[in-house]
């Protein structure tokens, strides 16, 4: 199967004082659609240098990151900014959901920012809503809804765009075990129903099991299939 995200020795080095610091060394990986792959390692390790190379929001030092078919390194700014918007869903720990709009109009903005068609991005926020368990909730603002809740509204606004790879980021690290368990089911079932490629940064090894693979990093090296110890 055609993959959704492909890397190709990516090596991000960070200026660190007159040196650098080698935060990916040389990482390959190819995800395909429907395909849900969790990403494990130690903090410090790369992961989430390696959710932002994969989302365009960071440049490799050097390899080829490749977006459903796009060479994201000879995008422009403004076409890797395309990209993210209309291919790419990203899930970070904390929602970052504006404290002032509702569920619903968390989503409609993203589609408004998109430029679609208000009646379309109506219904769409309201079949996602519904998808994400949230359909009575869809006029509450974030301090009305509880940790879970808001994790929910911050996937189905990350749907709202169709997009062919969603990157999440310690999505369950603000969760309880079994609101954890239910995001991450969600997510599974998500990746099955949207075909989409879902590359998950998590610390919980309990979580792997509703993965279809593992990857694990360790000091900016990436091994496909090790499960290792989180910590
Ligand atoms: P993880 O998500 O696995 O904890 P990170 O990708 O955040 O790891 O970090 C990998 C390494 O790169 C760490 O040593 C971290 O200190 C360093 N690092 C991350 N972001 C930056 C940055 N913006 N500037 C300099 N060093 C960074
Ligand atoms: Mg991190």
């Amino acid at each position: 199967m055609k993959s959704v995200l492909s890397l190709r020795d990516v090596t991000l080095d960070y200026p660190d004082g007159g040196t650098t610091l080698r935060a990916l060394d040389r990482v390959s990986l190819d995800l395909a659609a429907g395909t849900f792959l969790a990403l494990l390692g130690p903090s410090g390790s790369g992961k989430s240098s390696l959710l932002a190379v994969a989302a365009t929001l960071i440049r490799p030092s050097s390899g080829t990151v490749l977006v459903a078919g796009q060479d994201a390194g000879s995008l422009t700014d403004a076409g890797r900014s395309a990209l993210r918007r209309d291919r790419i869903g990203i899930i970070f720990q904390q929602p970052n959901l504006l404290p002032s709009l509702t569920a619903v109009e968390q989503l409609l903005l993203a589609a408004h920012l998109r430029g679609e068609q208000p009646r379309q991005a109506r219904e769409r926020a309201g079949t996602l809503l519904d998808r994400v368990g949230l359909a009575a909730a869809g006029d509450r603002r974030p301090h009305q809804l509880s940790g879970g809740q808001r994790q929910r509204v911050n996937i189905a606004r990350a749907l709202m765009a169709d997009p062919a790879l969603l990157l999440v980021d310690e999505p369950t690290a603000a969760l309880d075990q079994q609101r954890s368990g239910d995001i991450v089911r969600l997510l599974r079932e998500v990746t099955d129903e949207f075909g989409v490629a879902t590359l998950m940064v998590t610390h919980d090894a309990d979580l792997v099991p509703h993965t279809d693979a593992v990857a694990s990093m360790a000091d900016g090296r990436l091994s496909l299939g090790a499960l290792q110890s989180a910590q």
